[in-house]
């Protein structure tokens, strides 16, 4: 292939859904990935509605229910309470055309958004290829990568996650917190469902929060994964253990058979987002502009979000639009970022974890209210399923 018209940073769910959006626009692009072939780390694994219907046109969507979950009730509990609200995003009906959430791994999202883009000639990716560094001009931007070669095009979009290079290259600041304690992610094949669990159940406890979900796996009946906190102290030997995990899924949900872990893995939790979004001809989009915790969902899905707005205003631009385009792809990613993904992220992991008796009983009131009003139900639907967001970033100038 002859020098693109946009490179890509990263083969994740960012970067693979921008190269598909730009492919489908008639734009060359090329994916620089430093994997050498699709990575299946346990990551994401919530579809949210706004972005079955953004897929909808490529065809990803239909692939995506073909493979995932759909749940249209989440629960909040209390470790001692029980279920304590439950939401049924029926009730977006007349909202949305996929009034539920779907849960299908991350990884299967980026080998549908791969097997789409390989109808595009003008479309590649190169495995096994690690940007180094990035510099522009005025006339495009040129990308050196570890292995010492050179690619150039017209437009840089870093969408090489939470570490990127890209925003690093730009000396974009990014610029939020740490927690000190990091997640412990559980897999167990036992069901769930059959205690009682909704297929996403967020369980707030003083001590022992943890959010559980429901992924398809290999097959079905599919996989429960559960999220915990850890102690910053602990070794990390000992919080992966699979003994130990199965001990403290137990201690959570007693069960005379024990359980079985068939996966634990160990996240360090970030709520951060970069101070520009775009930077001459270098856009950000996925974790590479934002990073936040994964209660409530919503990193990937908002990574897609950014991915398809970029894409467009790229191509647009390209086709000869204005500049500010650009500026305005800036303008509504970031505002909703803060406003939106870190705001009601940081408020997600609060609740889970208040440990004032009267704060936490008060917070449970309000969900049970919330829960058996349907007025006050929908407004906080629409604002969990991220459509109230969707709709805010269209809104900013
Ligand atoms: C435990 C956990 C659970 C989560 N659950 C959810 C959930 O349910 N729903 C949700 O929406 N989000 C969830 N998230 C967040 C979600 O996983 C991320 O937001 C998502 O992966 C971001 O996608 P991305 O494409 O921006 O970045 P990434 O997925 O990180 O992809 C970046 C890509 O860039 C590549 N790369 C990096 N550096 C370079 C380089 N220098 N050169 C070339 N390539 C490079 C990487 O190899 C990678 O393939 C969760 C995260 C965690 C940790």
């Amino acid at each position: 292939m002859a020098d693109p018209q946009v490179l890509v940073a990263g083969a994740g769910p960012a970067g693979l859904t921008a190269a598909l959006m730009l492919a489908r626009a008639g734009i060359a692009v090329r994916v620089l990935e430093r994997h050498t072939e699709p990575f299946e780390d346990p990551r994401a694994a919530t579809i949210h509605p706004p972005t079955m219907e953004m897929l909808f046109e490529s065809g990803v969507t239909a692939d995506l229910l073909a493979e995932g979950i759909r749940a249209p009730v989440w629960q909040f509990r209390g470790r001692e309470e029980g279920v304590v609200a439950e939401f049924d995003l029926s009730i977006l009906a007349d909202a949305t055309p996929f009034p539920f959430r779907l849960q299908c791994e991350q990884h299967k999202l980026c080998r549908i958004l791969l097997r789409h883009l390989e109808a595009f000639a003008h479309a590649e990716v190169l495995w096994g290829v690690t940007v180094a560094d990035a510099a522009q001009d005025a006339d495009g931007v040129t990308v050196t990568t570890s292995e010492g070669d050179l690619h150039r095009a017209a437009y840089l979009l870093g969408a090489d996650g939470g570490r990127s290079v890209v925003r690093k290259s730009q000396s974009i600041a990014f610029e939020g917190f740490t927690y000190p304690e990091r997640f412990l992610v559980v897999t167990t094949p036992r069901d769930m469902a059959a205690k009682g669990y909704a297929i996403s159940s967020y369980v707030s406890d003083p001590v022992t929060w943890c959010a559980l979900f429901k992924v398809p796996g290999k097959a079905p009946p599919g996989l429960w994964r559960i999220v915990f906190p850890t102690d910053p102290e602990a070794p990390e030997a000992e919080l992966l253990d699979r003994v130990a995990a199965a001990r403290r899924l137990a201690t959570l949900i007693p069960d005379p058979e024990g359980y079985e872990v068939v996966h634990t893995n160990l996240y360090a939790v970030h709520q951060r987002v970069a101070a520009n979004f775009r930077k001459g001809r270098v856009l950000l989009a996925g974790d590479a502009a934002h990073v936040n915790n994964p209660l409530g969902g919503m990193g990937m899905n908002f990574g897609v979000h950014d991915a398809i707005l970029a894409a467009e205003r790229i191509a647009a631009v390209l086709a000869g639009g204005d500049d500010d385009l650009l500026d305005r792809y800036d303008r509504q990613r970031r505002k909703v970022a803060e406003a939106f993904l870190q705001a009601m992220t940081i408020a997600n992991k609060k609740t889970l974890e208040e440990k004032d008796p009267a704060a936490r009983l008060a917070r449970l009131d309000e969900l049970r209210a919330t829960a058996a009003d349907p007025a006050k139900a929908r407004a906080h639907l629409l604002k969990t399923s991220m459509i109230e967001g969707v709709r805010a970033a269209a809104a900013i100038p």
